[in-house]
């Protein structure tokens, strides 16, 4: 869940040659400094919690102050007399693409590890023609990031480069340093409807998801010596979902179906973690280590079969599900996630010997564990399914 008061903001900073000139006195790079400097004044003052980051680009890409809540050294960094004497170069046609990317590997981290941050990018230069892939803005799009740019230059602009997204420009220094100002006092709801914000924020939905899905960790199988902790019943080594041996779905143990967050090795039965994915607000089949809050996806048969039950349970029991188990080639399993959802081991892709998956549930099973399977109800283990 989003709070109003936690925000990230990612500031790229133009350093190029033409930030030399002196028509923004004393000149424009350190006038853009200035206005920097007001706008984390004034952030700070309003939020909760702000963490800020500062980035320059020309041909390179520097991370001059990490993301960090300790707001007055990054003004103290910036108003230091070698910093505002940098050395200004020429930039590159790449430059800002590349400053945005290292800026949506910063933000991709943060996503992944920690919710309820407001994730924001701001863009200060004194050119317009600066281009942004196409690539780059679904980046943007997906993982939800609002992006603000901001430009100046003695001349009004006309043409807007940043196309789809939109610029507020100023043409004298006191409006550049009041923008800034107004920005950093800016709500996130009147964010939304300002000019200058990029309709980013209103896009929703499966792209969304994919992108968060693309960040987010898979869970990792237990090491043997692991292994041989999940199977011993002194030791107090639980799911930490449902803090047993035993998960209540299905009755697997933690020594078949246990697997770790790969972030901070909490254990956790797969379906266990697959229901608590399933009823995730933030994105629907993601859930958060629940000790450490890392972002962690499941595999997407497993939650098609843990789907598939609940909507068993509210309809009759008459219907009954026909399935088939169709043959998979070697090339389709490449797939990042091909466990045996009977006996829970890695499907290897291997072409002698051959693999079957649910037509319903898209559930994979070894050959051998498909027999084991027919034998024993001629369901699939996954959906209920009954196998035709
Ligand atoms: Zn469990
Ligand atoms: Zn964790
Ligand atoms: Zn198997
Ligand atoms: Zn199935």
């Amino acid at each position: 869940m989003m709070e109003e008061n936690l925000e990230n903001w990612i500031i790229l900073l133009d350093c190029t040659k033409s930030m030399n000139r002196e028509d923004f006195p004393p000149n424009r790079f350190q006038t853009a400094l200035s206005g920097i400097k007001i706008f984390i004044e004034e952030k700070s003052k309003a939020l909760k919690k702000v963490r800020i980051s500062i980035i320059t680009f020309n041909k390179k890409i520097s991370v001059v102050s990490e993301l960090t809540d300790d707001v007055d050294s990054t003004i103290e960094l910036i108003s230091n007399k070698k910093f505002k004497k940098m050395n200004l170069s020429s930039g590159s046609i790449n430059m800002l693409d590349n400053a945005l990317n290292e800026a949506l590997e910063i933000l991709g981290q943060q996503i992944q590890n920690i919710s309820g941050f407001y994730n924001c990018i701001l863009l200060i230069s004194d050119t317009e023609d600066l281009n942004i892939s196409e690539k780059t803005q679904k980046k943007i799009k997906g993982l939800q990031i609002s992006i603000n740019i901001i430009t100046f230059s003695l001349e009004k602009n006309n043409a807007n480069m940043y196309f789809p997204l939109k610029a507020q420009h100023f043409t004298t220094k006191q409006d550049l340093l009041n923008g800034m100002k107004e920005l950093a006092l800016l709500k996130k709801k009147e964010k939304n409807n300002a000019q200058h914000f990029s309709e980013i924020m209103l896009e929703h939905g499966k792209k969304t998801r994919d992108f968060m899905e693309e960040i987010a960790l898979k869970l990792r199988y237990p090491t043997l010596d692991e292994l041989i902790k999940f199977n011993k019943k002194s030791r107090k080594i639980n799911c930490q979902i449902c803090f047993s041996k035993i998960s209540p779905i299905k009755k697997y143990s933690l020594y078949k179906t246990g697997r770790l967050c790969p972030h901070c090795g909490t254990p956790m039965h797969l379906h266990c973690a697959g229901t608590w994915a399933l009823k995730s607000s933030e994105h629907k089949g993601l859930f958060r280590c629940p000790y450490c809050y890392t972002l962690l996806k499941i595999p997407g048969a497993i939650l098609n079969g843990l789907n598939k039950k609940s909507n068993k349970k509210e309809g009759s029991e008459s219907k009954k599900q026909l399935v088939k188990m169709i043959v998979i080639g070697p090339e389709k399993l490449k797939q990042k996630y091909s466990d045996c959802l009977y006996c829970f081991k890695p499907i290897k892709n291997v072409s002698f010997q051959k693999t079957f998956q649910c037509s319903n549930c898209k559930a994979y099973f070894h050959k051998k564990c498909l027999e084991e399977m027919y034998k024993l109800d001629k369901k699939c283990l996954n959906c209920n399914g009954n196998i035709v």
